[in-house]
């Protein structure tokens, strides 16, 4: 069997990541035809847009993607590219399992949980006013007819869009990926005491898809806030968690710090009949084109894309490679190494060719 991906290889550290896991994915002996195509920072220089139509045709056509990360302007410019495959291809389920991998420095070990975060509603639907521009005026006369609260006139205002129908999806899926992978226990994540209506119906909701697993597996739920102290405190009481959007950003990124970092988180996109596989980190600009960063998050997200075509001893194989690489602490890059300075570290493509050796 040949698999036909869409590759993106992205922005800033996104070529030589991409390029990386490429490598070790090729080396796992599963045949892959590569459907390269350019989005983010290359395809504005190209065809004025940072996602052109044909990279949402490719994905479209062949069902899995694999993608580096794309830069987003901060606060100007054009809206996240990431956010927008995402919504465009319905990729409602975004996971991003976080497991300890021996031989990473962290005050933690043994951590094995699972974020599934919500890929398009809530603050990160982009529905979004501007201070001062005509809509937003109209929107606050509106809203003081609405309600009580005052708002002040220069106010930028961001919508939160949170309904039962992608709740439902995002809760079940957690639920049916706790039973697959035999988890015991999910937890919904809110802030339910303050949004009532929002996270008040993710949670009424969750806790009705929970009922239909009753006896299978355990459901309980918790503040956001609340959860980041557990997690630095006990991170061990946790299983699958479930949070909307952009609670799911914030805490994939404190997990990956539980683990040793942003270099070693791996994530997916799954929709309905699409996926599409990407790392937790960005595109981390400063360090573009050095061939310094760890590609191990990237390549772990190709292990989770060997999984989802239904290969999964060739994933099993590839974390192997990869965790004795890292348990070694020979072929790492500096991030992995006791000191960051340490010149014994090795470059992104080297830490991919000593994955690629055990595999071999
Ligand atoms: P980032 O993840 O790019 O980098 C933050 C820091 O984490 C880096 O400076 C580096 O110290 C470390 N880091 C990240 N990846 C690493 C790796 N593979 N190995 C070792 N260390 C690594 O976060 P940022 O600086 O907030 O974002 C930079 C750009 O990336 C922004 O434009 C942002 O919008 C974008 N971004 C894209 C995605 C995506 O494509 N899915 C995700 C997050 C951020």
């Amino acid at each position: 069997m040949v698999y036909r991906v869409t590759l993106i290889s992205g922005d800033g550290i996104g070529p030589e990541v991409t390029r990386a896991a490429k490598k070790c994915l090729e080396a796992t002996g599963v045949k892959f035809v590569w459907d390269e195509v350019i989005a983010g920072s290359k395809a504005i220089e190209k065809f004025g847009t940072p996602l052109p139509e044909y990279v949402l045709k490719s994905i479209r056509k062949n069902k899995v993607a694999i993608k580096g990360p794309i830069i987003t302007p901060i606060g100007t410019g054009f809206r996240s590219v990431n956010v927008a495959l995402r919504q465009e291809l319905n990729l409602f389920a975004c996971l991003r399992p976080v497991k300890s991998i021996p031989g990473i420095k962290s005050p933690y070990s043994n951590i094995d949980l699972v974020i599934v975060r919500e890929n398009t509603e809530d603050l990160y639907a982009g529905i979004e006013f501007k201070k001062g521009e005509e809509n937003t005026r109209k929107l606050i006369g509106l809203l003081q007819k609405l309600q009580t609260k005052k708002l002040k006139a220069d106010c930028a205002i961001s919508i939160k869009p949170i309904s039962p129908g992608a709740t439902r999806e995002i809760v079940s899926f957690a639920f049916e990926y706790a039973q697959k992978f035999k988890r015991k226990k999910v937890t919904a994540v809110h802030k339910a005491n303050i949004m009532k209506y929002t996270d008040g119906l993710f949670l009424e909701t969750a806790r009705r898809v929970a009922r239909e697993y009753s006896g299978k597996i355990i459901f309980d739920d918790c503040l956001v806030d609340n959860l980041a102290m557990q997690l630095v405190r006990n991170p061990h009481n946790f299983d699958v968690l479930v949070l909307p959007n952009l609670y799911g950003d914030i805490i994939s990124d404190l997990c990956a710090g539980l683990i040793g970092g942003l270099g070693i988180a791996a994530g997916a996109n799954i929709g309905k009949n699409i996926a599409l596989f990407e790392a937790v980190h960005g595109a981390a600009p400063k360090y573009a084109g050095l061939n310094k960063v760890n590609p191990t998050a990237m390549i772990l997200s190709g292990a989770l894309m060997l999984e989802y075509l239904g290969e999964a001893l060739a994933a099993k194989k590839l974390e192997k490679a990869v965790a004795e690489v890292i348990r070694e602490g020979k072929f790492v890059t500096y991030d992995l190494k006791e000191r960051r300075d340490d010149p014994a570290a090795v470059g992104t493509q080297g830490m991919a060719e000593a994955i690629c050796r055990k595999l071999s």
